[in-house]
This record gives C-alpha cells, structure tokens and sequence, in this order.
C-alpha cells in the first residue's frame, strides 16, 4: 500500500522548539557558537582541498557583542557565511541542517570537527530574544543578505552591505518578566561563564565586546 507521508503544522512545531526542547534557555549561546565554528570549520574543510584558499589561523574567530543601552547580544562568526538560497534551505527549514549536508558531501570523518546535525539549535535564539537578525556573507560571493524574524510568523530576507565574508546574528533580548531576568545575557561576567560552561573545547578564539550604556 503506498505511505502517506506526515504533515506538520510548522509554526507550532516552531513554538514546540522554542519552548520544549531545551530545559535550560543558557545554551543559546553554545548553539550559536556551535554554529559560527561549524562555519569557520567548513573555510578549514575547503581549504584542505582548494589551493586557492588559504587557511591561516589568526583571521578566524568569534565575537560575542553585548549592547545594554540596545538591548542586543550579537554573534559573529568570520566563517562561511550563507548565500540566499542556503539562508532560506538552512533557517527556513526546521531541522533541515546545512552542517551534516557539509559533512557528508564533502566525506568529513574528523570526529573533532563540525558539530551541527539536528537543524534545530539556531532556534534555541529566540527563547531569549523577540527577533533574531541573520547578516551573512557566502565566501566568493559579493552580495551580502539579511535574514529576519520574529519567531512563528515566519521571516524576510532583503540584501544589505557587508564588506567581510563571514556572518553576524543579531539578538533583541526580550524585556525582563517576573520570572526570568533576561537581563543576564547583557551581561558581561554572565556570558563569559555560559561560554566557559559550554564552549571551553571550540577551537577558534571568542573574543567578548561588552557595550554599557
Ligand atoms: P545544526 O547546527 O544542527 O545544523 P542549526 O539549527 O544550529 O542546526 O543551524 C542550521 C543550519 O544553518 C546549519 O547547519 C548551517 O548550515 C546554517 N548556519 C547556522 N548558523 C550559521 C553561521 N553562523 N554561519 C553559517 N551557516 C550557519
Ligand atoms: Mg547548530
């Protein structure tokens, strides 16, 4: 008999994400460095095979930016970047993973290597922020793009300037509540520990800016 494949309602399964899957709202910050050295890692996959590219260590990193007086927490990464076509494949599509595609297409066995493979961890973002920018530029492309959302009523994409290849995710960390004093993740001795806690084994530099008001 043939199959009937499953639907899913994409933005409860969203909702689902952003407030189920993860116990602690803290790791947003793994997965997104997690993901800025999924990105530096696949320049280092590249320039394994490509004679045209160079890999040299030192141009490499992340930065962790913290703005008070804005309220926002930005990630940079000066890895890969995205073109359209895989910002819209890889944040457009819940569970769809650029980085276990990276892998197998390009036979990375290097169990120290990219991390990435659920296509689920940039999500953990908007647990702590109302909407989360995307400013990326793909290696060997001159267009840069911006991704932006709010979370479950999906998201636009427009192009911007952007002088490096690299990309930079913007966070508008939610106004405090009650219960949960988002202030923390502007703050600059509470970020380095989350990073210390989770983030202590990635092999690039993560360089901290903290901007008070
Ligand atoms: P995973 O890391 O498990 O693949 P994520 O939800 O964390 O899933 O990210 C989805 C995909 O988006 C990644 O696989 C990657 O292709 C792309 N991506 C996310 N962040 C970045 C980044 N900083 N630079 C380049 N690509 C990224
Ligand atoms: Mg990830």
């Amino acid at each position: 008999m043939e199959k009937t494949p499953f639907k899913a309602e994409s933005q409860r399964l969203l909702d689902m994400m952003i407030h189920s899957i993860y116990s602690h709202k803290e790791i947003f910050l793994r997965e997104l460095i997690s993901n800025a050295s999924d990105a530096i890692d696949k320049i280092y996959y590249k320039a394994l095979t490509d004679d045209t590219l160079a890999f040299d260590k030192d141009n490499y990193y992340i930065q962790v930016m913290a703005d008070k007086e804005n309220r926002t927490l930005a990630v940079l990464d000066t890895g890969i970047g995205m073109t359209k076509e895989e910002l819209e494949d890889n944040l457009g599509v819940i569970a769809q993973s650029g980085s276990l595609a990276f892998k197998r297409d390009n036979e990375v066995e290097d169990e120290h290597g990219i991390i990435g493979q659920f296509g689920v961890g940039f999500y953990s973002a908007f647990m702590v922020a109302d909407v989360v920018t995307v400013i990326t530029r793909a290696l060997g492309s001159d267009t840069a793009y911006k991704w932006e959302s709010a979370g479950v009523d999906g998201y636009t994409i427009e192009p911007v300037d952007k002088e490096t290849v690299g990309t930079e995710i913007i966070l508008k960390i939610k106004e405090n509540t009650e219960d949960e004093h988002y202030d923390e993740y502007l703050d600059e001795y509470r970020l380095r520990s989350i990073i210390k806690k989770y983030s202590d084994f990635i092999r690039y530099p993560i360089k901290m800016e903290v901007t008070r008001q």
